[in-house]
């Protein structure tokens, strides 16, 4: 596929090789980039947590890199929530979902290209239970991709193979993502 390119340059490497670094800016190129235009979006803090105070919109973007492979840099500009703009590098930034329906919606998306399990975990050992804990540890979830803290309220993990706790959930999505689980179960009506 052929990319326009907003603002080509080409530096010249030692090897005398051309090195096409090029800037695409969000509107251009909007497949580059993890994020779109609109995109809900919260910066991490230090600790790698959502802060809060930096959470906005994405209004901009400019991705700076080589287009046929190597490492990139995407940039954002955010139009924060109190009304001024941020910037923040692609990497730096989650997804927020700030209702119950966008992280439904980021969960059957997840479901449907296999990124989430589509089934509970068989259950195994005499006690014939589904083999899940709470997280100990600072883990990622698997369906909102923010971090979870130890030992958090109503978070869990899931053992799909043994010794393997792959499925990690904040107590929110864990229950939107068994609900989405369990409606897959029920056959559609086909009344
Ligand atoms: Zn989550």
């Amino acid at each position: 596929m052929r990319r326009h390119l907003s603002s080509p340059g080409v530096l010249q490497g030692y090897t005398g090789r051309a090195v096409a670094v090029q800037t695409i800016h969000l509107a251009d190129q909007p497949n580059l980039f993890g994020y779109k235009r609109g995109a809900k979006v919260v910066r991490r803090g230090a600790d790698g947590y959502a802060d809060p105070d930096w959470a906005g919109v994405v209004v901009d973007g400019a991705w700076r890199g080589n287009p046929s492979g190597g490492p990139y840099t995407a940039t954002y500009r955010i139009k924060r929530d109190r009304g001024d703009y941020f910037e923040a590098e692609e990497l730096a930034l989650l997804t927020r979902f700030d209702t119950d329906a966008d992280l439904r919606d980021e969960i059957r998306e997840k479901i449907r290209t296999y990124a989430l399990p589509r089934s509970m975990p068989p259950a195994r050992g005499v006690d014939r239970k589904e083999p899940a804990r709470q997280p100990q540890e600072v883990s990622t979830c698997s369906a909102c991709s923010h971090q979870i803290r130890p030992r958090e309220p109503g978070s869990m993990e899931y053992e799909y193979s043994p010794g393997q706790f792959r499925f990690r959930f904040h107590s929110r999505c864990n229950a939107i993502w068994r609900e989405e689980v369990r409606r897959r179960l029920v056959p559609p009506s086909r009344l």
